[in-house]
């Protein structure tokens, strides 16, 4: 795909998503079908939307990460696959609050029978609820579980965000918080805001790169107040299976409890 392409095919999403919400999601569904039809096949295998293909597609620079159906990346699959086998969310009955809802995801939450689903985003047109991390609009104690995906990266303050959710978790409840984690730091990295202002005198915040987490990620968990399980979950699959699913060898759960 040349550069155009390309940068028409990540725009349009954003453009559409922004604009015409309901049209995006009917061409998301749209475009799923279409290319769940043209990638059929049997080699890998979709545990988000139950589908295989003969391959998953390219996402960003990552080479079969997405899936052609659902969309789910390698970390929506891994984490979809961990609630199923872990957490025995198909049948418990619970409140949960997801934040930054992916499409993939957001689909099979709303399905199951005995979860009382919210979802929230600060700018999402899809999301229920527009709530901004840092300052999140409910009740102490009020959900029984907390999903929260690739958004501590992009916050300005991710230890106010954390204390936030562990405010709302129920005491009990379980919370899963996945940041990309830098496997050869040993500590994050914080973002860094470049003010406008350095450059026209605004002082509007324009430029942002988001936050790198180290291997002190739990740790940062931990200091938000909850308690951290660190797991391989990957590693319990064999490596037929984890090509199978498009899983990331190194991506890893953490498991929060309050
Ligand atoms: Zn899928």
């Amino acid at each position: 795909m040349n550069r155009l392409w390309q940068r028409i095919y990540y725009l349009t999403p954003s453009i559409l998503k922004r604009f015409f919400p309901r049209h995006y999601v009917h061409v998301l569904r749209w475009l799923g079908s279409f290319r769940s039809w043209y990638y059929r096949g049997d080699k890998v295998y979709c545990p988000c939307c139950e589908h295989s293909f003969r391959r998953f597609l390219q996402f960003k620079n990552r080479d079969g990460a997405q899936c052609p159906r659902c969309f789910s990346l390698e970390r929506h699959r891994i984490l979809w696959m961990f609630l199923i086998q872990k957490t025995g969310i198909l049948s418990g009955k619970l409140v949960l609050l997801h934040f930054a809802p992916e499409y993939s995801m957001q689909n099979n939450f709303r399905k199951l029978p005995y979860v009382r689903y919210v979802n929230a985003d600060l700018s999402s047109p899809l999301a229920m609820v527009k709530m901004d991390i840092m300052r999140i609009g409910f009740r102490e104690n009020s959900f029984d579980a907390i999903l929260c995906v690739h958004v501590l990266t992009l916050v300005s303050n991710d230890l106010k965000a954390l204390q936030e959710l562990y405010r709302v978790l129920k005491p009990g409840g379980w919370a899963i918080i996945l940041s990309p984690v830098c496997a050869g730091k040993l500590n994050t990295v914080t973002p860094r805001f470049i003010s406008l202002g350095e450059l026209s005198g605004q002082g509007r915040k324009a430029f942002f790169t988001p936050r790198i987490y180290g291997s002190d990620y739990a740790d940062i968990l931990v200091q938000a107040g909850f308690k951290v399980k660190e797991t391989d979950f990957v590693q319990e699959f064999s490596s037929q299976e984890i090509s199978r699913f498009g899983f990331k060898e190194d991506e890893k759960i953490f498991f929060c409890t309050k």
